[in-house]
């Protein structure tokens, strides 16, 4: 993301006579010199003016002020300064207010560090104290801390994903009004907890984390309930952890989760994702040898590698170095049946049978030999292992 582009738009709007500046994380992140994901961008301009100063404009939430400004084939979110009325659903704020100043904006941020500002000529407006907290490493509400968990519990959850990300701790008053507004959570849809939950996954500091949601009993009110965690914080290398996947897989084979799949299931993950770590905790779990060719055939590159980070993470002994593992994958002969050199129809017509259960048994077979390399894996090489190997019939 350039900061150049953002400043070009900040510079067009000022033209145009309005206020406007970089806000929010990004500006926490700029600080703390860190990289920087979308650039938002607050404005005392109405959408509609927002509009009208730029060609290439997307209207996202023109309910909530926003606008997507396209600049240099990079999007920035142009936000009018707003403060938020009432949250009714514990969703959205039910109505929301235009302001002309900054200030009011920054006050409906969530916590000190997300509610600084970065002017075009490099000033930070910080009226919450945002840059001492980011210097003694503290997470603090914007406010009554209370009141603004009551009106978006969800930020509780950003909380303490701050917590893994930044390794930093709550003030005091803050963490009280966590403990005792945690249940608020129950009232937050599972997917925008999870979405939160995974970005906690990620952070270096999420055995932090993790012991601050059991102390706190937070994790009472998230979804499936509490979890175990045996305390042995030091023993966890979560920076072994490349994907959400094999982080998701870390935490259920931390919290010895009995069924990975049962947890997956009400956290609502993907079919796709509960898949994976299904597959990888059990890989983990199992004792198979990674270093058997048919092994790395079977499971193949992606969840062996996968779960070979997992043992990593645990601190278990891996057999195998991932790139010996990438080296055997590449020798393999075939990465997958269809690239037999016959099928199922060769061999019904090769041997003159109806199609049975023995079709799936006896590819298996070839399969399995051409991976070990003891028959030529084309048709002339099948054909001859078929002659010298039994037929199916004879076995029975
Ligand atoms: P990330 O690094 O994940 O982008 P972020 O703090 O930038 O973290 P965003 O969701 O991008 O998170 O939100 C941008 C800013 O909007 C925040 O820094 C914060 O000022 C404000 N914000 C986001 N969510 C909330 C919320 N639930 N309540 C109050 N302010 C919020
Ligand atoms: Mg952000």
């Amino acid at each position: 993301m350039s900061f150049k582009l953002a400043n070009q738009v900040i510079e067009e709007l000022q033209n145009h006579g309005f206020k406007s500046y970089i806000v929010g994380g990004v500006v926490r992140d700029r600080l703390l010199d860190r990289p920087t994901g979308d650039i938002d961008i607050a404005t005392s301009a109405k959408p509609e003016e927002v509009q009208r100063v730029f060609p290439n404009t997307i209207p996202v939430g023109i309910e909530h002020g926003t606008v997507i400004v396209r600049h240099g084939k990079q999007s920035f979110e142009v936000t009018t300064f707003r403060s938020e009325g009432r949250y009714l659903d514990f969703r959205r704020p039910s109505e929301i207010e235009f302001h002309e100043s900054l200030e009011a904006d920054l006050a409906r941020r969530d916590f000190t560090i997300n509610a600084l500002a970065l002017a075009r000529d490099g000033n930070i407006i910080d009226p919450f104290g945002g840059k001492g907290d980011l210097e003694r490493g503290i997470l603090k509400a914007v406010g009554t801390p209370a009141e603004r968990f009551q009106e978006d519990p969800l930020r509780m959850m950003r909380g303490i994903r701050f917590v893994s990300i930044l390794g930093f701790r709550f003030e005091e008053t803050t963490y009280s009004a966590l403990v005792e507004n945690a249940d608020l959570l129950e009232k937050i849809s599972v997917e925008r907890i999870r979405d939160e939950f995974e970005k906690m996954l990620a952070g270096p500091y999420c055995e932090k984390a993790l012991m601050l949601l059991k102390k706190t009993k937070v994790d009472n009110h998230l979804p499936r309930g509490p979890f175990e965690l045996q305390l042995q914080p030091d023993m966890y290398r979560w920076s072994a952890l490349a994907t959400v996947e094999e982080q998701w897989a870390g935490f259920l084979v931390r919290n010895q989760a009995e069924d990975p799949n049962e947890w997956l299931l009400v956290w609502k993950l993907p079919n796709q994702r509960k898949a994976k770590v299904n597959r990888i905790v059990t890989l983990v779990r199992s004792e198979i040898d990674f270093t058997c060719t048919y092994t790395i055939y079977k499971y193949g590159l992606g969840d062996l590698q996968a779960s070979i980070r997992v043992k990593r993470f645990l601190g278990k002994q891996v057999e195998i170095e991932e790139s010996e593992l990438e080296d055997r994958f590449s020798e393999l002969p075939i990465k997958n049946r269809a690239e037999l050199a016959i099928d199922g129809n060769d061999l019904q017509k090769f041997f003159k049978q109806k199609p049975g259960p023995w079709i799936a048994e006896y590819l298996e077979k070839i399969e399995r030999c051409v991976i070990e390399g003891k028959i030529d894996n084309t048709p002339s090489g099948v054909k001859e292992w078929i002659e010298k190997w039994q037929r199916p019939q004879e076995r029975d």
